[in-house]
């Protein structure tokens, strides 16, 4: 559920057991694993434990993960850092107003997960907002338009009108979700709505080591009280494009993939290319503009990184 270096908590989910969650500890086996990973157990693995006598819980066994996230440690390390494993979906919670959540944001959270095959899904919070005025409604319906035009399920709600809650409740139910969103978009608040007992903040960033320090985040997962998971993972941003080269990049946006196949070139970048199938579709409207624009963004910004 949680890891802060050394020791971990591990909740117990064998048979009969309850909802007992215990501190663990790891057996020195698993710390030299031999991945480049800098973390041999993350937040979400299944794990076989001993327990002592003593009392003392040992980490015996990481059992296969059936996927998992990871982050390069530092630019300019090619070590990484798992942030998570056995996701089943990804949620991005988004706001138009108050605050305003960056196209950017969600475009690279999207990419990241179809990177790893993680079905995800966004939800817009703060409705009662967004309802309160013509251009607030428009806002949402053009939103609406290119995310699921992009192929992905885009859900409502609002914390405080309750709008979309039992959706919510019914996406989350029974799965691991992996939830993230800038600070203030009310993740938090939508969670303790679905799960009433929980009591958490989400995306809240520790700094364990004190100021002026490199700031420490830990990924968190939760038990939602209808059953299924949450994984909290503060500091998302810095969650990379780490394998994903310059040319392949589309290969991550659904709406750009599913037309590219028509371009001219088999190598086409999608920038300039006489003949780009891609190019031709944000003309006709058939791909968003928003989402390629995003597209030309990140494929800009991250080349520096793949130098
Ligand atoms: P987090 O940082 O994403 O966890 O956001 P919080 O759950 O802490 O919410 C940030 C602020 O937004 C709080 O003041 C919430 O009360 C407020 N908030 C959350 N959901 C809604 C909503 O649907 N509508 C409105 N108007 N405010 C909301
Ligand atoms: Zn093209």
């Amino acid at each position: 559920m949680r890891s802060t270096g050394s020791w971990y908590e591990v909740r117990r989910v064998d048979s009969g057991a309850g909802e007992e969650v215990l501190k663990a500890r790891l057996r020195g086996k698993l710390r030299l694993g031999g991945s480049r990973s800098t973390n041999p157990v993350v937040v979400g693995d299944r794990v076989e434990c001993s327990l002592e006598p003593s009392g003392e819980v040992w980490i015996e066994q990481v059992l296969p993960r059936t996927n998992y996230i990871i982050r390069r440690s530092s630019n300019l390390s090619r070590e990484s850092h798992i942030i998570a494993s056995n996701i089943d979906r990804a949620l991005v919670v988004a706001t138009l107003f108050s605050p305003v959540t960056a196209p950017e944001f969600i475009d690279r959270f999207l990419v990241t997960c179809e990177a790893y095959e993680i079905p995800a899904a966004i939800l817009l919070n703060k409705m009662d907002l967004a309802g309160a005025t013509p251009a607030g409604v428009e806002a949402v319906e053009r939103f609406t338009q290119v995310y699921e035009g992009a192929g992905y399920r885009v859900m409502h709600a609002s914390a405080v009108t309750g709008e979309g809650m039992d959706e919510l409740r019914d996406y989350l139910r029974d799965r691991t979700t992996l939830i993230s969103g800038n600070s203030g978009v009310g993740k938090s608040t939508l969670i303790k709505a679905v799960s009433p007992g929980l009591d958490i903040r989400i995306g809240e960033i520790s700094h364990a080591h004190g100021k002026g320090m490199h700031t420490t985040t830990f990924s968190q997962m939760y038990p939602l009280s209808e059953g299924g998971y949450i994984i909290d993972t503060p500091g998302i941003k810095g969650f990379g494009l780490v394998d994903i080269g310059g040319g392949e990049l589309y290969h991550y946006f659904p709406d750009l993939m599913r037309v590219a196949p028509n371009c001219q070139y088999y190598n086409c970048t999608h920038t300039h290319e006489p003949g780009c199938a891609v190019i031709r579709a944000v003309e006709t409207g058939e791909i968003a503009e928003e989402r390629y624009l995003s597209y030309l963004k990140m494929l800009e910004e991250d080349e520096k990184y793949r130098k």
